[in-house]
């Protein structure tokens, strides 16, 4: 077995929010990094990968456990470990050459020796002949490049990539993830070992030697699989799309709950807390995707692979709206298949104002907040309320930014079940006009 490289034992980090509770992110990680291998970090959004990056790279501190590099443990930034982020924060008024060798200049290296090193990392990444253009005159694909080129600059032992071909174009990110393959395959990077953190699935089994799988609240690793397939892979081969579907399987095994991650189910916990994260999944899509599947050539249960190429949407966007349809009820994740159940196919072949109350019934019983804030409406003689108590709630376990995609999610969702209704402007929550419920 390999040299060790990076390990974490027991990793556990706990925020505050915004109202100052205190939010474990992540619990008891345990992870090793090891000399020539690539390893791919799946998991929701929120779940603490980045968090999990930054301890790694010394630029955050963990409240439990330790963090070993090259078996010393890691006080605050470490020289051999870089990181690329989704998006690079060049800066504007600095050419190429000048935005990677600021990579160098804080390690007090002689300008002669900065401009050779930075030339060669424009080289390798493939940007020679720009070193002079300044970031707006690149595109966004180049431009990931330079920050690349900041990150290798350094010849770093550990490289961490957050998300790094997330926000380009589909065929500009492969184009890229295929350089870095390269240079990585003919030992032109120095670098050791890298983490990759994605979003979509296909690119992790694509790049890594193991595929790690992260659980949400608080994040934590809950299994791991292993690719042993020679790169460069061929991602339409039996075997990459075997491996694909696998992870497809462990993501969404017993995931009728996402938002609460499998701990909760692990261990059994009883009702379902008032607030959780809700997948973020519009109607409109749930009602294609359930349509998609009830119909000739699925007729009912689908692999997600083929769903997500039948219905033109990438990995990342398929698997909150199967989370949804699965949460209402509506369908059945089950090994990487998508089952219509009874009800979804009810749902589907039902007209509209069935539709509406199938869905109305399903939020009220499998999403307790919506089920909460109807509840809550009723006790009022008006039928209205301020959103008030119920944004203070969500605020109790959720930073602003969710907060807001939970309300967002919530109240689309009892709009189309006519459970409730919002007005964005005023803040008022309200019992739709012609309520069927009561
Ligand atoms: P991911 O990369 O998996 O999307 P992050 O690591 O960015 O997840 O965030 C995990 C959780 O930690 C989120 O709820 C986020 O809001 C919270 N978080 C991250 N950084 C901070 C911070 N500096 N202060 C408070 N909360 C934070
Ligand atoms: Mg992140």
């Amino acid at each position: 077995m390999s040299a060790t490289i990076l390990e974490l034992t027991g990793v556990g980090k706990t925020f505050r929010s915004a109202d100052g509770h205190l939010r474990p992110v992540l619990q008891d990680v345990d992870f090793h990094l090891r000399d020539g291998e690539i390893v791919a970090l799946l998991g929701q959004s929120g779940s603490g990968k980045s968090t999990l990056l930054r301890i790694m790279a010394g630029l955050v501190k963990a409240d439990h456990g330790q963090v070993r590099y090259r078996g010393q443990p890691l006080f605050g930034p470490a020289r051999g470990i870089s990181m690329v982020f989704q998006s690079f924060a060049l800066f504007p008024w600095l050419t190429v050459q000048q935005n990677v060798e600021l990579g160098l200049e804080a390690r007090g290296m002689p300008k002669a020796e900065r401009e050779k090193r930075a030339e060669a990392a424009i080289a390798l990444i493939g940007l020679a002949g720009f070193e002079g253009a300044l970031p707006r005159e690149l595109s966004g694909g180049m431009r990931q490049r330079v920050g690349i080129a900041r990150a290798l600059v350094t010849e770093p032992d550990v490289l961490l990539m957050d998300e790094a071909f997330s926000a380009l174009d589909v065929l500009t990110g492969e184009r890229l993830r295929e350089d870095i393959l390269e240079l990585w395959q003919d030992g032109g990077m120095p670098t050791k070992a890298m983490l990759v953190v994605s979003h979509n699935i296909e690119e992790a089994v694509l790049m890594a030697d193991r595929v790690l799988i992260f659980a949400s609240d608080p994040g934590r690793i809950r299994c791991q699989l292993s690719v042993q397939l020679p790169r460069p892979r061929n991602p339409e081969s039996a075997d990459v799309r075997a491996l694909i579907d696998e992870v497809y399987a462990l993501m969404t095994a017993g995931a009728s709950r996402p938002g609460r991650g499998h701990g909760a189910v692990e261990t059994g916990a009883a009702a379902p807390p008032l607030v959780e994260r809700l997948p973020s999944a519009d109607v409109a899509r749930m009602d294609a995707l359930l349509e998609l599947l009830a119909e000739p050539p699925f007729n009912g249960r689908a692999d997600l692979p083929p769903l997500s190429e039948e219905s033109g949407l990438s990995d990342a966007e398929l698997l909150p709206v199967a989370h949804a349809l699965a949460l209402l009820g509506l369908a059945q994740l089950d090994s990487g298949d998508l089952q219509i159940t009874p009800l979804g196919r009810r749902y589907v072949e039902g007209p509209n104002e069935l539709r509406r109350g199938l869905f109305g019934q399903q939020l009220m019983t499998h999403v307790p907040l919506i089920g909460h804030i109807r509840h809550s409406l009723e006790q009022e003689a008006t039928g209205q309320l301020m959103d008030t108590p119920v944004r203070r709630l969500l605020s109790e376990h959720l930073n602003d930014e969710e907060a807001d995609a939970v309300m967002k999610t919530a109240v689309s969702w009892a709009r189309h079940g006519e459970v409730f209704e919002y007005d964005y402007n005023t803040g008022k929550l309200s019992v739709p006009d012609g309520d069927a419920l009561t």
